[in-house]
């Protein structure tokens, strides 16, 4: 399984210290087989090691250059981060990330050799129409994405479960991890309102390989509950 924490805008570089020092004690007993991302904000990005990989939520599709606001390759390779979130649902929806742009974004760092979390999630508008139209919907979040790269992982993520409680029900996760499965060979992630009491069930499910989390990673226990939780 692959355990994936992203702290969007929460956390401080002393506090994500804090944070990696705790995992570090915990994750020496992790099952060798899991993995591990965290996914702090930029200005947390620093040179932590241990049992984990540290990824970036966004990086713009530059090594250099003038684009205000943005960091590129130079300032990854100061803290050598290979790992990125693309295509998330608050980057698409809050900061009007266009398909044509997130794909653009992973040609890039695809070329840049790095490890792709890509994001996929339909509204609870295309949920209400059914499993058809949900589909139809996540297939068309591959448009320009070459899903033969081997160094990509899916992460589906209804946007109507992040934050808000509500994750999808095991049916749900698993008819349409299953219809993407048929469209792309890669590891899928679920991602939205999964925490302590839903992992194990969540985690049963044969097409999940693994879960991206929001809320539950914020804190290092409720995170490492996720890492650790009973079959
Ligand atoms: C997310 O935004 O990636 C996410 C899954 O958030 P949450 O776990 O808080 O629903």
């Amino acid at each position: 399984m692959i355990y994936a924490g992203n702290f969007k805008t929460n956390h401080t570089r002393f506090s994500t210290r804090e944070y990696i020092n705790k995992l570090n004690l915990k994750l020496k007993d992790k099952n060798p087989e899991d993995k591990i991302y965290i996914f702090p904000p930029l200005t947390a990005i620093d040179n932590y090691s241990g049992n984990f990989t540290i990824g970036v939520q966004n990086a713009y599709p530059i090594q250099n250059g003038a684009f205000t606001g943005e960091v590129g390759i130079e300032q990854l390779d100061e803290f050598n981060i290979k790992t990125i979130l693309i295509g998330h649902s608050e980057r698409r929806e809050i900061l009007g990330e266009s398909q044509e742009f997130v794909a653009k974004k992973f040609a890039f760092f695809q070329k840049m050799g790095f490890e792709i979390i890509y994001c996929i999630g339909e509204s609870l508008e295309i949920r209400e129409q059914g499993e058809d139209a949900v589909i139809e919907y996540l297939l068309a979040q591959f448009e320009g994405i070459d899903t033969d790269y081997n160094n990509f992982v899916v992460a589906y993520e209804p946007i109507w479960a992040i934050g808000t409680g509500r994750s999808a029900t095991t049916k749900e996760i698993e008819q349409t991890h299953n219809a993407l499965k048929k469209r792309v060979n890669r590891p899928i992630l679920y991602g939205g309102s999964v925490k302590g009491e839903n992992i194990a069930e969540i985690a049963s499910i044969d097409s999940v390989d693994g879960v991206l989390v929001g809320g539950a990673s914020l804190k290092v226990d409720s995170f490492l509950e996720l890492v650790f939780h009973q079959k």
